[in-house]
């Protein structure tokens, strides 16, 4: 292996270098920086660097630990202590963390060692990372597309391979939707499952937390290192963390994956609504391929229904929306980040430092949920969505008594042009549609590379999404594992 070709291994294989000393921790990092250096320009995938800490950290990393000298890039809305941490907004721009979050802690007890800081949308509010207030991130499979968002940042530097691995945050799909048009793996945990202690929240009961990987093994070393239990987190779940990695060929308590890498007995659940019009006719077709794949492999697939699917975005954009506007409301100029100067009196320092500190999309958010929540209109709309959520929660939940995952696409399209849905929020919104309600329900869902498509002579990555049941992550890795290695696709690299 040629030196350039460092950055481009896996986790898994950067991590058998190391063990055996054939590479050093510090020469990871070097490597990583000159093929940062060379690409992130075409991308701008990175906000801030900080390779100086990085070789501290890398000349003493126990490479006997699961991530031993392994770098890991951090989206820039969780706190890694004394690194900026601007959410991708200008009210943040010079704010540095003061402490690690609980997911940096169990990183660097893992062995990883944080190096930077990925672009994302603002307060991680769209799908695209356009609403990024510092820049926009590019797709590395076509420079004139976006790399999806809001965790656009890590999807793009994983697939550029400016990153062996990268941690993003999913509210809507944020990680599963810029993974699937980058043509990397994403996982959004189930809620609870891992901690959002030192997270930036944007809409509490929706957030997670989760690995952006070159394969689903590299997904589950991660994942096993920021899964578990955090008493700073009162919504994080006191459940024992199966060792994910180990178990992506074995057989679970229940028996359905085979260490053959078949899916006998594996029960997969098709829902009639998620292949619905609007989906891009070549990722409609790349689904269907890949289900024949998993059928090959021994799944059997089952047509079920969500019948509450069509009401998905819009509780979602009423939930999130709520719930951003009162996790915002600590922006205002006087504890911490951008003030507007000179204010004649109190409602003019929050006016204008909120005004000119947020973007477009969130005072759009702000606006709404604030609405949404206000008296006479909570009952019609919240509490509304409240219910409505419960109902596609209980659509799940029957799915789940008769298969032990959900397939669909993770983005009805592949990426779009930079651009071309800014001007209609809603387009924008859509690119969530299959992705959203897992967050309402608050179950787990992988994305997974199951080809292009062909568009101008270019090709765009396609997705595929398997859901399933809370804490049931270590079966939709399993099933994950098998479809991707009986395929090419994780194979391809974009060409710059
Ligand atoms: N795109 C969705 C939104 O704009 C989801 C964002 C996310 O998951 N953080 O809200």
């Amino acid at each position: 292996m040629s030196p350039a070709d460092l950055p481009a291994l896996t986790v898994a294989d950067l991590q058998a270098l190391l063990r055996r000393r054939e590479i050093s921790p510090r020469e990871v990092i070097e490597r990583l920086r000159s093929r940062i250096e060379e690409i992130d320009p075409k991308i701008d995938a990175y906000l801030s660097l900080d390779f100086e800490a990085a070789l501290k950290e890398a000349d003493k990393a126990n490479l006997d630990l699961p991530l031993g000298g392994v770098p890991i890039a951090i989206k820039d809305i969780i706190n890694v202590a004394a690194q900026p941490c601007t959410c991708g907004s200008k009210i943040l721009a010079n704010y540095r963390a003061m402490y690690d979050a609980t997911v940096i802690r169990s990183l660097r007890a893992a062995g990883a060692i944080p190096f930077g800081k990925t672009n994302m949308d603002e307060f991680a509010m769209g799908s695209s990372t356009e609403n990024s207030s510092i820049k926009p991130t590019r797709n590395p499979w076509d420079l004139s597309r976006v790399p999806g968002g809001s965790s656009g940042g890590s999807a793009a530097a994983v697939a550029a391979d400016a990153a062996f691995g990268a941690l993003g945050t999913d509210t809507g799909g944020s990680i599963r939707q810029p993974a699937a048009v980058s043509g990397v793996v994403g996982v959004k945990p189930s809620y609870g499952r891992v901690s959002r202690y030192g997270v930036t929240a944007f809409a509490s009961s929706l957030d997670q937390v989760g690995p952006l990987a070159k394969t689903v093994q590299d997904a589950a070393l991660i994942m096993g290192a920021i899964a578990g239990h955090d008493p700073q987190d009162s919504t994080s779940l006191n459940e024992p963390v199966p060792d994910y990695a180990a178990l992506l060929n074995g057989d679970l308590a229940m028996g359905r994956v085979r260490s053959d890498g078949g899916l006998h007995g594996v029960r997969l659940g098709l829902p009639k609504e998620y292949m619905v019009q609007g989906i891009d006719p070549q990722v409609k077709s790349a689904i269907d391929t890949a289900i024949k794949q998993l059928q090959s492999l021994g799944a059997d697939v089952i047509d079920l229904s969500l019948p509450h699917t069509e009401y998905g975005i819009a509780v979602y954009y009423f939930v999130a929306t709520a719930e951003a506007s009162a996790n915002l409301a600590r922006f205002d100029g006087v504890r911490y980040g951008y003030r507007a100067e000179n204010p004649l009196d109190i409602l003019d320092h929050y006016g204008r430092t909120r005004g000119d500190g947020f973007g477009p999309e969130v005072k759009r958010r702000i606006i709404l949920g604030t609405y949404v929540l206000s008296s006479g209109y909570y009952d019609a709309y919240y509490l509304r969505a409240q219910k409505v959520r419960e109902l596609i929660r209980q659509d799940f939940a029957k799915a789940f008594e008769k298969v032990d995952a959900i397939v669909s696409p993770t983005s009805p399209v592949p990426a779009f042009k930079l651009g071309e849905r800014l001007a209609d929020p809603l387009q924008m919104y859509l690119a969530d549609i299959f992705t959203t309600p897992g967050n309402l329900a608050g179950i787990c869902g992988i994305s997974v590379p199951c080809g292009f498509a062909q568009i101008d002579s270019v090709q765009l990555p396609i997705g595929l999404q398997l859901l399933g049941k809370a804490l049931d992550e270590a079966r939709i890795f399993q099933i994950a594992h098998a479809y991707e290695q009986s395929t090419e696709w994780h194979k391809a690299k974009p060409q710059f």
